[in-house]
């Protein structure tokens, strides 16, 4: 293998040596085991391919100061995969089943895991989806469960800078009780021409207005929202928001550090108050907004007045890194240390 230049990898595909797969038939996952193809042999009638029986999942293993190896959270994956599972009927995979696939690609993998010092880290990406071939609308009999890692390098290159969003109101992501609450990626799909036209014009994601009122703030593209006013936190409380695994830590987080936490409707004029706001998630844990523009109201909500990130957003992003990589203590039990 060439030598990785950890601290220029980008957030793409970087082939390792394994991935792990189980598959589903007859009522059973078989035990997973690693494979070298990156190839899957799909039937082309597989229900994945057509109505859209795909779920995935994303998180992360950083190497500590001390040379562990340590996987964030993984077990809150697992559970929300079984509920993406439940959403569009496909078998739901026991969380013992994930996390020994997961552990087992990130063990197999271990040179992949960049160093400590680089502020890269292992992006683990578990996938499921229906495979026994169905041309009725009906879900699939077999499924294949796959986790595969590739190298990321750190989210933010040029420091911790806030960046513009923008509310379109001719989009949804998500029905109000349609899939937004699953990772599935027809919510991706529907999100992408959105998506490329906020990039077009200098945004780096699309505020998504609740789909029924177009009133309340819902999903920040493939994040959650955040905002902080008067030592509160504060993120919408929605039927079509993904329940971020970042979020829920930060919530957590905020309430350890003496703020109060507010999940409930978010009024689009309620951004005038915020003192700080950001897009919360894995990839990122926290990228701060700078400003939010309402493109077709032609109205425009100005965060960040000196263009930094807040304090109290800069504290809560510290606090979340120390604990993935084991420079702060884990008293909730978030990290699981491999070696
Ligand atoms: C995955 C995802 C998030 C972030 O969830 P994390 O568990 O924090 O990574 C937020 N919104 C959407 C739509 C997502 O798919």
């Amino acid at each position: 293998m060439d030598a990785i230049d950890w601290s220029n990898l980008s957030f793409g595909y970087i082939k390792t040596d394994y991935n792990v797969r189980s598959h589903y038939k007859d009522g059973k996952w078989s035990t997973p085991a690693e494979t070298t193809s990156e190839e899957i042999n799909l039937h082309m009638a597989a229900t994945c391919l057509h109505y859209g029986q795909e779920s995935f999942e994303g998180l992360k293993a950083f190497k500590g100061k001390d040379g562990k190896t340590r996987i964030f959270r993984m077990r809150e994956n697992a559970l929300r995969m079984i509920s993406s599972s439940q959403g569009i009927m496909m078998a739901e995979l026991p969380v013992e089943i994930f996390e020994e696939a997961v552990v087992k690609a990130v063990k197999l993998n271990e040179r992949f895991v960049p160093p400590y010092e680089s502020g890269a880290s292992l992006y683990i990406r578990p996938l499921l989806i229906g495979v026994s071939p169905q041309v009725g609308v009906k879900p699939a009999s077999e499924y294949l469960f796959v986790v595969f890692v590739t190298p990321v390098g750190p989210y933010f290159k040029e420091g911790f800078k806030p960046t513009p969003v923008a509310i379109f109101r001719g989009y949804d992501r998500a029905a109000p009780l349609g899939t937004g609450t699953i990772k599935i990626g027809g919510n991706y799909a529907a999100s992408l021409v959105a998506g490329d036209r906020a990039h077009k014009m200098g945004y780096s994601a699309v505020l998504y207005l609740d789909a029924k009122e177009k009133k309340y703030l819902d999903e920040c593209g493939p994040a959650n929202f955040f905002g902080i006013k008067n030592n509160t936190y504060i993120t919408p409380l929605s039927s079509s928001v993904l329940p971020s695994i970042t979020n829920k830590s930060l919530m957590q987080l905020a309430q350890d550090m003496g703020m109060k936490v507010e999940q409930r409707q978010v009024p689009e004029e309620e951004l005038s108050t915020f003192e700080e706001a950001g897009q919360v998630g894995t990839a990122a844990v926290i990228s701060p907004i700078l400003r939010v523009d309402d493109i077709d109201e032609n109205k425009s909500y100005v965060i960040s007045k000196d263009g930094n990130a807040g304090p109290i957003s800069t504290l809560l992003y510290n606090k979340l890194k120390g604990i993935q990589l084991g420079d702060e203590e884990d008293t909730h039990g978030w990290v699981t240390v491999l070696y």
